[in-house]
This record gives structure tokens, sequence and C-alpha cells, in this order.
């Protein structure tokens, strides 16, 4: 059930003002364009499965998707592929390693932990059926713009960025090559896996694009059916067990509510059939997610007493 919209307006404004000074945490330094991005922004944003949108701060920035790409794109495979297909060569298991973790290709069996660290998210591309990796990036593009209800659009600044500083992605890209779990050409794949990264969105987005999983595949902005409703319960299994990296048990257990971060500082959690709700904030912790946007959305998901483990 969705709550009260004046008690998601509150815990929105709420969320946004409690932490809106908050320290602590550094930019991502790894990519030179993010170690760039102004730390003090912050914004805070709620998209309910029926399609109203709550805001509070800088909810309007354009701000680099990087790893909440990789919830996309699996989408993308699953519907491409199928689910019996995609599960048989990317897994569903939580890596307790680091997003970039060469131990994500494969630790025991024979594929890549999760579609959701960049061992499996490059596998992930890969599988996604196309005549060129042109023609894989734009259906990449297509299924992001579907689910924010807006054309997303590349950054070349992120980019170039990126793509010039990328080694550590592309000597995973030809791991996986050597281990048989890459299924198109690896330094295509990682290419094409680096701009996905590289798209700009705003909270609002992230939160539109939260929404459209909330509300069974369905963009309850655009009105668009972006994918199958039968994804939506591996989705959302797949965001638990990896979505925040090394802190996906933790905030499990304290939050409730599959989510996923981007190094650009956003965060994303779903409550399926109710909203989801979003934040960007750039200062990260450790294990590579933002500090603010951490504790905003765990501020709003409490608030509004929304926990997939304790449902009513
Ligand atoms: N593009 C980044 C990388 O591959 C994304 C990482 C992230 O957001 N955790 O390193």
């Amino acid at each position: 059930m969705i709550p009260d919209k004046a008690a998601i307006r509150q815990a929105v404004q709420a969320a946004h003002a409690d932490h809106a000074n908050d320290t602590g945490g550094a930019n991502a330094s790894y990519i030179p364009y993010l170690a760039s991005v102004d730390p003090a922004l912050f914004g805070v944003c709620v998209v309910t499965a029926d399609g109203e949108v709550f805001e509070a701060g800088d909810a309007r920035f354009e701000f680099a998707l990087e790893s909440i790409s990789k919830v996309f794109s699996m989408a993308l495979a699953m519907q491409d592929v199928g689910l019996p297909e995609f599960h048989d060569k990317v897994g569903a298991d939580p890596t307790g390693e680091p997003f970039n973790s060469v131990i994500a290709l494969a630790l025991h069996g024979d594929k890549p932990l999760s579609p959701l660290v960049n061992a499996g998210a490059m596998s992930t591309v890969s599988l996604i059926p196309a005549a060129s990796p042109e023609e894989r990036w734009a259906k990449i593009l297509n299924m992001q713009s579907a689910f924010a209800g807006r054309r997303i659009s590349l950054s070349d600044d992120v980019n170039n960025s990126e793509q010039s500083t990328n080694f550590h992605n592309r000597a995973i890209a030809w791991l996986l090559y050597s281990g048989g779990t890459m299924y198109s050409d690896p330094m295509e794949a990682c290419e094409v896996y680096t701009r996905q990264c590289s798209t700009l969105v705003t909270t609002a987005d992230l939160a539109t694009m939260g929404a459209t999983v909330a509300a069974r595949g369905r963009n309850p902005v655009s009105g668009e059916q972006v994918f199958d409703p039968s994804l939506v319960p591996p989705i959302l299994a797949e965001m638990t067990m990896e979505g925040l990296y090394t802190a996906s048990g933790d905030w499990a257990y304290k939050v409730g509510l599959p989510g996923k971060s981007g190094v650009g500082g956003g965060i994303l959690a779903i409550m399926p059939g109710t909203l989801a709700i979003a934040a960007f904030s750039p200062p990260l912790d450790p294990a590579g997610n933002s500090v603010k946007a951490q504790k905003a959305v765990a501020q709003v998901a409490s608030a509004l007493n929304l926990n997939i483990y304790n449902a009513t």
C-alpha cells in the first residue's frame, strides 16, 4: 500500500534537512571527473508506484549513473536472453568483495558471482544480443531512458575520464574472456560497460527508474511497460544480494529494502508495489557507497515504515 502522500512529502523534506550539513566520506578519486563534482550537492526524491514525485534539495542536478546502470542492463539481458539462460551464465551471490574485485569472476563454479559488480556486469553487457557494439549500446541507452521516462544521454566528460583510466576493468574483461564467461569481444564489452556508467541522471530520474520496478515494470510517470513483470523478483533479489557491495548484508539488516549504489554518489532503494527512494551526495564511504545518500534513504524508509522483511 502506498503511504499517505503528506507523510511521504514530510519524510523526504526531513531526510534532506536532517542530513544537509552532515560531513564525512570523500568523492571517488579513481575516476578524475568524479573527484571534481561539488561534494555539497545533495538531493532526495521519492516516486510512488502511482507516479507521484516528491523531492528535496538538488534533486534535478545531473550526476554520473555509474554502477546503478548495472540494474538496467541486467533487466535488459534477463529479458533478451531469458531468465534461465541469464542465471545459468551470471550468478546471484553476494561477493563479500569490493565492486571491482577479480574474486567476483567465479569464486565457486564457473560463472561470475553477480551482475551487480564489475565482473558480472561486463559479462551481462556481452550477453545482450546485438549485431554490433553500437547496437548493444543503443539498446542499453534506450533501456535507461525507458526506465527514466525521458531521454538519457552520455556525458562525454565522464566517459572520456573513465575510458582513459579503466585499466582494471579491462583486465577483468580479459580474465572473463579467458575463463569463457565473456560472450562478445572483451574490449568492446568493457567499452560499452564504461559508457553505460557514464550517462547522466538526476535524483528524480533515479527515483522514477526505481518506481518502474516498484510498479511491476511499468514506468508510472510515462505509462510505458518497460519490462516484463516476471523479472521484478529476480531483479530485487540481485539488488538485495549485492546492491551495496560489502555493505549489502548490513543494508538488508538495517534498512530492509533492495538497493543499488554507484560511485557517482547515487543510491536507489525499492519497496515493491509501493515506491522508490533515491538520494544523491558525492562523498563515499570506504565501501564505495554515498555516506549521506545512505542516511537519507534509510531515514525515509524508516519514517514510512517500509521494509520488505516487515511487510504488512
Ligand atoms: N564505472 C565504475 C567502475 O567500473 C562504476 C563503479 C561503481 O559505481 N561502483 O569502476
